[in-house]
C-alpha cells in the first residue's frame, strides 16, 4: 500500500507522516517512511541541486522539472516499489501531485507535461491514498519562518506562486476523491492524525 502526504510549506506533513508510521508499525506492520526530493544517495544530491540556493544557481523551470523527476525516476525504482512488492506500506512525504503543482501550477509549465514526465519517471505508479494537507500560504510560511528552514528561498517566491500551487493541489484532490483525502491543517495534530488512521483503514487489510 502506498501512501502520500502532499501539501504546502508548514503544512506539517512530516509530523502527520511520524505519526501514521508510529501508529502502523505499532500493530505490527512492516513500514517504509521516504520522502521527495532526497530519500536516496542520488536525490539527496539533486535535492541540494534543487534546494541549495548558498551553492548552486536556481535551475530553469525546465532543468528543475527534469531534476525533480530523475529523483523521482531512481526513488520509485530503487525504494518505492522494491518496498511494495514486499508488501510493506510505504509513506512518502511529497510524490508526482508536488510536481503538477510547484513545477506545473507554480512554475508554469504545462501540468500535462509535468504529467507525462512524471508517468514516465514513475512508470505509472500511483498511490493509493493522498492526503492533502491543505494550509493558507501566509499562515504555512509563517511557521516555517518560524523555524527558519530555507526562508530565503521561499521567500523568493511570490505569494502568488504559493497560492497557484495550493489551488492545484485542491484541484488534483477534487478531480479524484476516492484517491484523496483534503484536511485542514491548521486542525489539532491529534484531529489530522485520527482522520488519517480512519481512511487508511478501508484502504489496508486487517
Ligand atoms: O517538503 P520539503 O520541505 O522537503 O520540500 C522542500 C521544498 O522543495 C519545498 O519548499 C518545495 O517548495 C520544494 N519542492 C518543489 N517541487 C517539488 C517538490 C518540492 O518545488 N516537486
Amino acid at each position: 500500500v502506498f501512501v502520500v502526504f502532499e501539501g504546502g510549506e508548514g503544512a506539517g506533513k512530516s509530523t502527520q507522516v511520524t505519526r501514521l508510521a508510529e501508529a502502523l508499525k505499532a500493530e505490527g506492520r512492516d513500514v517504509v517512511v521516504t520522502r521527495e526530493p532526497g530519500a536516496t544517495d542520488i536525490g539527496s544530491r539533486i535535492r541540494g541541486l534543487v534546494l541549495d540556493r548558498d551553492k548552486t544557481e536556481a535551475p530553469s523551470a525546465r532543468a528543475e522539472a527534469l531534476l525533480y523527476a530523475a529523483d523521482r525516476a531512481h526513488h520509485v525504482a530503487t525504494v518505492v516499489r522494491p518496498a511494495l512488492a514486499r508488501g510493506a506500506v510505504v509513506i512518502s512525504d511529497r510524490y508526482v501531485d508536488s510536481s503538477l503543482a510547484y513545477q506545473g501550477a507554480g512554475r508554469t509549465l504545462p501540468v500535462q507535461e509535468v504529467s507525462w514526465l512524471s508517468a514516465w519517471a514513475t512508470g505509472g505508479l500511483k498511490p493509493d491514498l493522498v492526503v492533502l494537507l491543505d494550509v493558507d500560504p501566509g499562515v504555512g510560511l509563517n511557521r516555517v519562518d518560524s523555524r527558519g528552514e530555507g526562508a530565503d528561498r521561499l521567500e523568493s517566491e511570490s505569494r502568488a506562486f504559493h497560492e497557484r500551487v495550493r489551488y492545484a493541489f485542491l484541484d488534483l484532490a477534487a478531480s479524484d476523491p476516492k484517491r484523496y483525502l483534503v484536511l485542514d491543517a491548521s486542525r489539532p495534530l491529534d484531529e489530522i492524525a485520527e482522520a488519517v488512521r480512519e481512511r487508511l483503514s478501508g484502504v489496508l487489510e486487517p
